[in-house]
């Protein structure tokens, strides 16, 4: 591939002197186009902190070169970072429509021939950054001129041409950085959540201060023994099935680059088992695998016969395998996490927050005795259950879930092979040692370990893995923890919105849609991740980070959307449950 194309966009000059520099490519053919930029940017010493490349791609690595980074053959929106996590590439699996379904800035497109130019041209215009250059066909031409470009040239087949509108083109900005003087920020929560934002803001050149009540990190939910990981697959790709394989993907990538580095995460590698609740189900699940032509890496339907040969145990029934599921200790990615984030990190332990404030440039956060222990211009609530209280959010939007985990030793599950899951779920820890659990007992307060907790655990197991009925529960060892939930079983993440603003304003809020909604400047939450904060975390951290820094997001605004932590409040102004104050 010719080098021409970077030229006709006035790079690398144009991303020189930048921190962020957002090519997208709507026909990314062989990937030839990608490669030539990545060597131009490698080799260009004054060229930006962060080059991302989005493009629309199919499910089958385009070349040898990429074979060895293409992720896993399933649909949505892929993230794969090179180069330390300075070249991203997102890559959005699926029609050229893909493109109006993501959320960036874009400084650079490059667009082939297209099914629908208008469509494609508006999106362009959604996207475009200031004197944003495009590169594309000329049957593009006279869409491009009514979204707002002008034509540079035209050359044969292709044309350049500028974003320069002269008329308004679009309803909402682009995402666009924050704007800082000095790139920090601070956590409040050293869990799951907070230790994934503090190392993928380190990772990015951001100073953090991490707060947290304990005296160490991954103290409260993230603090128990190990928990299970695995995506959603259900009978629809349904918003949540589309999110948590988002998730699934998104953090094992970055957890193998953890282990890489030298951090061993306690990760198991023989798969995980789920078993169908009713014979019905297992069949529907074999169904809609087969259906969405999921690979063999991601999910694959399994007899009970096969289920029992792979959990080693008498199963019930038959269910679904994911061979890149497993079990992983959350305080094992907290500690790699925070250690990878070396001298960027501070942090606080030990301390409580009451209050946080903003003054205009920095948000300040106190401690019980009022007293200012940090202040910066990005906050990061990460801190699951007193998140709600701090932000003042609307309706206090979530709850606490009691969960009792018991710890079974020498028992009849001795011989499982790999974590099983279904009503409850069963991991082997040892070789004679399996977490069971989980009870769910909303607003129950109760942190002592209870009987009746145990007996509950093993009559969960019971039903998938019949062994388990043989144990008696009086004197097993367990663990009490809260998960932080919402009455959507959905996370909080994001940009909190500015409450006060959208009060004052509810009146034309009453057709509101996400993006309409006032922001509060710098201020992101990472909360309630319910029993899922495995999938979530890594998400959350990525999703947050590109807010912050203006970068395209790792997922589709849809998605985004779903997890919107204004969303409460967003219902609240449309039902007209809020008045002006
Ligand atoms: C019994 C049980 C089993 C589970 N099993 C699984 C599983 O198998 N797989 C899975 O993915 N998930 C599982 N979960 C859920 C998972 O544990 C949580 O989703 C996850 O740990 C949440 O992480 P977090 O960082 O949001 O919250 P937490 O780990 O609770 O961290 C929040 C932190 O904020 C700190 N904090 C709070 N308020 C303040 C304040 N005001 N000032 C300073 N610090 C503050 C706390 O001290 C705490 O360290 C389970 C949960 C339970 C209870």
């Amino acid at each position: 591939m010719s080098s021409a194309f970077i030229a006709v966009h006035d790079l690398p000059a144009r991303w020189r002197n930048r921190h962020l520099f957002t090519f997208a490519d709507t026909d990314f053919g062989d990937g030839a186009r990608f490669l030539s930029l990545l060597r131009c940017w490698r080799a260009d010493d004054a060229r930006c902190d962060r080059l991302h490349y989005i493009a629309i791609a199919g499910l089958t690595p385009p070349c040898d070169e990429l074979a060895a980074i293409w992720p896993m053959r399933v649909p949505g929106v892929h993230r794969i970072e090179l180069d330390a996590g300075r070249v991203v590439l997102t890559l959005a699996i699926g029609d050229e429509d893909m493109l109006s379904r993501l959320w960036a800035r874009v400084d650079a497109f490059h667009v082939g021939a297209c099914a629908d130019p208008k469509r494609i041209a508006k999106t362009m215009a959604r996207f475009a950054a200031d004197h944003a250059t495009v590169s594309a066909d000329v049957s593009l031409e006279g869409a491009l001129r009514a979204s707002g470009f002008e034509s540079v040239s035209t050359d044969n087949d292709r044309l350049v041409a500028r974003f320069a509108p002269r008329w308004r083109v679009r309803r909402h900005e682009p995402p666009i950085a924050h704007e800082v003087k000095t790139r920090e920020a601070i956590v409040i929560g050293a869990g799951l959540a907070g230790c994934a934002v503090t190392s993928t803001l380190a990772e990015r050149g951001w100073k953090i201060t991490l707060i947290d009540r304990h005296n160490a990190p991954a103290r409260d939910a993230s603090g128990n023994p190990a928990g299970v990981f695995h995506p959603i697959v259900w009978r629809d790709d349904s918003i949540a099935a589309r999110l948590t394989r988002a998730g699934f993907l998104l953090a094992l990538d970055r957890w193998q680059a953890l282990e890489r580095a030298g951090h061993d995460l306690k990760r198991s590698r023989s798969g995980l088992l789920q078993i169908a609740d009713t014979n019905d189900d297992a069949e529907a699940l074999a169904q809609a695998i087969a259906r969405f032509d999921y690979p063999r890496e991601y999910v694959t339907p399994v007899s009970s016969d096969e289920a029992a040969r792979i959990a080693g145990v008498h199963v019930t029934r038959g269910g679904w395998f994911f061979p890149r599921g497993g079990a992983i200790s959350p305080a094992a990615i907290c500690a790699a996490q925070l250690a990878q984030s070396g001298d960027a990190l501070t942090t606080r332990m030990n301390t409580q927050i009451s209050r946080i404030a903003y003054d205009g440039t920095r948000w300040q956060v106190f401690d019980t005795s009022d007293v200012l222990i940090a202040q910066a211009p990005v906050l990061v609530l990460a801190n699951a259950h007193e998140a709600q209280r701090l932000a003042h959010l609307h309706g206090e939007p979530t709850r606490s879930v009691r969960g009792q985990l018991s710890l079974l030793d020498t028992s009849a599950l001795d011989g499982l092979r790999v974590p099983v899951i279904g009503e409850g779920y069963a991991l082997p820890l040892s070789a004679q040692r399996t977490l069971i659990g989980a009870t769910y007992d909303i607003d129950d307060p109760d942190r002592e370990i209870r009987d009746a907790g145990h007996i509950e655990n093993i009559e969960r197991l019971a039903n998938m893995l019949p062994d388990v009925a043989r144990e008696r529960a009086a004197s097993f060892e367990g663990r009490v923890a809260f998960r932080c939930v919402t009455s959507d079983r959905m996370p909080m993440i994001g940009q909190l919105a500015d409450e006060s603003l959208a009060r004052r304003d509810a009146a034309k809020l009453s057709g509101a849609w996400p993006l309409d909604l006032p922001r509060a400047p710098g201020l992101y939450g990472a909360f309630a991740f319910g029993s899922r904060g495995l999938v979530w975390a890594t998400l959350a951290a990525e999703l947050i980070a590109s807010q912050i820094e203006g970068a395209p997001w790792p997922i589709e605004r849809e998605l985004a959307e779903a997890i919107d932590p204004a969303r409460f409040l967003l219902r609240a102004l449309r039902h007209g449950e809020i008045t002006a104050s």
